[in-house]
């Protein structure tokens, strides 16, 4: 997988990718990334000035649509199937499923806004998503972008040194991971649940099947409607649905 992020602060984008699990993951060759400084692609006269004020007038500035422009062809040449996507809080939002679409592409190259956007007429020439994180508004599209590669990294091949760690966690299916827990095996006077101390593998499997059930119809019963559940996971929810009912207090 190769990330192109085009951005005004490339040096925000190496830290952060730099670190950690997709730091080793670019060390040993899985993932690559390429930063390009826009204000490379400003206007000689305007000495790495990108942005300007708006026309219509209006608080901010605006980032000018030749230099983005230019930083968008200048990889486009290199890789001309490469998905240009545009961190946009306007965007359809990430989650799961996208990220399992875009791990699946060669190139990526995300286009990082910054103070009140970009000119709106570059965005429609060349960009082919808009993505958002989420319904807030940040100051810049590093941290969005950021948290994109991190998402789609996971499921590079070989990024997670055991690969099963992806393939249980929350979302995946669209219900939500079970608890975890480690040593000590009483923290607080909490203690471990017994099954996972049993060594039956089976058993250990019912239970975190049933506690990602409960967690789910707990905290996001709308995942539910797009879970791929057995009849004996139908069972279950209903069974917990009942003695819901049955402890609910009788109405006067
Ligand atoms: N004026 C824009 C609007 O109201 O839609 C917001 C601009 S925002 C202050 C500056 C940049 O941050 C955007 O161009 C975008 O790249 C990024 N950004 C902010 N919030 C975001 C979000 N929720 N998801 C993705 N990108 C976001």
């Amino acid at each position: 997988m190769n990330f192109h992020v085009l951005t005004l602060f490339p040096e925000m984008i190496e830290a952060g990718m730099h670190t950690s699990i997709t730091g080793r993951a670019m060390d040993k060759g899985l993932l690559s990334l390429h930063t390009v400084n826009i204000r490379d692609y400003a206007e000689e006269k305007r000495k790495g000035r990108v942005d300007d004020y708006p026309y219509g007038g209006g608080a901010g500035m605006v980032m000018q649509a030749e230099p983005v422009w230019r930083a968008i062809m200048a990889v486009r040449q290199e890789r001309p199937k490469a998905r240009v996507l545009y961190m946009d809080p306007q965007g359809k939002v990430f989650n799961q499923e996208m990220a399992r679409e875009l791990a699946a592409e060669e190139d990526l190259i995300f286009l990082c806004g910054h103070y009140e956007g970009i000119d709106e007429r570059v965005l429609e020439e060349a960009v082919t998503d808009h993505v958002s994180i989420g319904d807030y508004v940040l100051t810049g599209g590093e941290l969005p972008a950021m948290v994109m590669m991190d998402t789609i990294s996971r499921l590079v091949p070989g990024v997670l040194s055991n690969e099963d760690s992806a393939v249980s966690e929350s979302f995946e299916e669209s219900l939500l991971e079970y608890p975890q827990y480690t040593r000590p095996e009483e923290w607080h006077g909490k203690k471990v649940p017994q099954i996972l101390l049993s060594g039956h593998h089976a058993n250990v499997d019912i239970w975190r099947r049933q506690q990602s059930l409960k967690r789910t119809l707990e905290r996001r019963p709308d995942l539910l409607e797009t879970a791929q559940l057995t009849a004996k996971d139908r069972r279950f929810l209903e069974e917990i649905k009942e003695s819901e009912d049955s402890d609910d207090p009788e109405e006067l």
